[in-house]
């Protein structure tokens, strides 16, 4: 019975995904219509009506390529990696994007495990939330980035100071296609589940007390000694 069950959970998130899709897709391609009828008539306003049709084009392209990273199957590449090394790469490659916006990405690793894992999908994890905490930031500050490990497990906390997250939209946030952002696809904290699920991790989530922000927990299963 519980096999079944965690079956028919699996089966609807596609469902879910699937409907969701239908639907993400298809508001930017009802505007874009409308705009190519409206270029159709002759407007003069044509300049505007490009810029519009443009950011609707990115739309579907933002989706489609995060679509294509869930559809992936899941490759079993996993191999001991050291957790400073990927938290290394990425911050490499974020930090540009945080300088913009002259936030300071600080790593704090009280302890270093090797972790048995998909060195690229757990990167495609830090990436997401990183790149949440800097686009919830809208001034200049510092994320976190910490790791310790207890008995058999490794937490890896990414602290932004960013508003937080509303109470009421708290249970929704890794919903596919939940999103607060004008150029968001809410599929970033659903991806992080399901690869944190294929590792037998977990993502919580937390609200900070002292200042604003949140954090949010990554925890993975060390590997046997
Ligand atoms: P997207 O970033 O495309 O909106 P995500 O799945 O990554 O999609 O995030 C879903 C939503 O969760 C965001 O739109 C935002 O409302 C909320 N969220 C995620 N991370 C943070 C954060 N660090 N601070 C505040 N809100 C966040
Ligand atoms: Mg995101």
């Amino acid at each position: 019975a519980e096999e079944m069950m965690i079956r028919s959970e699996k089966m609807s998130v596609s469902g879910q995904l699937a409907a969701g899709i239908a639907h993400e897709i298809r508001n930017p391609l009802t505007s874009l219509k409308g705009f190519v009828k409206l270029l159709q008539t002759g407007h003069e306003r044509k300049e505007d009506y490009f810029k519009i049709m443009i950011e609707e084009i990115e739309k579907i392209e933002n989706i489609t390529s995060e679509l294509l990273f869930v559809a992936k199957p899941m490759t079993d590449d996993r191999n001991e990696v050291r957790l400073s090394d990927m938290i290394a790469d990425v911050s490499t490659l974020l930090q540009p994007q945080a300088n913009l916006k002259r936030i300071d990405l600080q790593v704090e690793m009280i302890e270093d495990p090797l972790l048995y894992c998909d060195k690229s999908q757990l990167k495609q994890v830090f990436i997401n939330l990183i790149k949440n905490a800097i686009e919830a930031m809208d001034q200049a500050g510092v994320i976190r980035i910490k790791a310790h490990t207890n008995a058999d497990k490794c937490h890896i906390d990414f602290v932004d100071e960013g508003p937080g997250i509303p109470l009421s939209i708290m249970h929704k946030v890794k919903e596919p296609f939940f999103t607060t952002k004008k150029e968001g696809t809410g599929l970033g904290l659903m991806i992080c589940n399901q690869i944190l699920e294929h590792h037998h991790g977990s993502l919580s989530i937390f609200q900070n007390t002292e200042k604003s922000g949140t954090t949010f927990r990554v925890s993975l299963p060390l590997p046997l000694q």
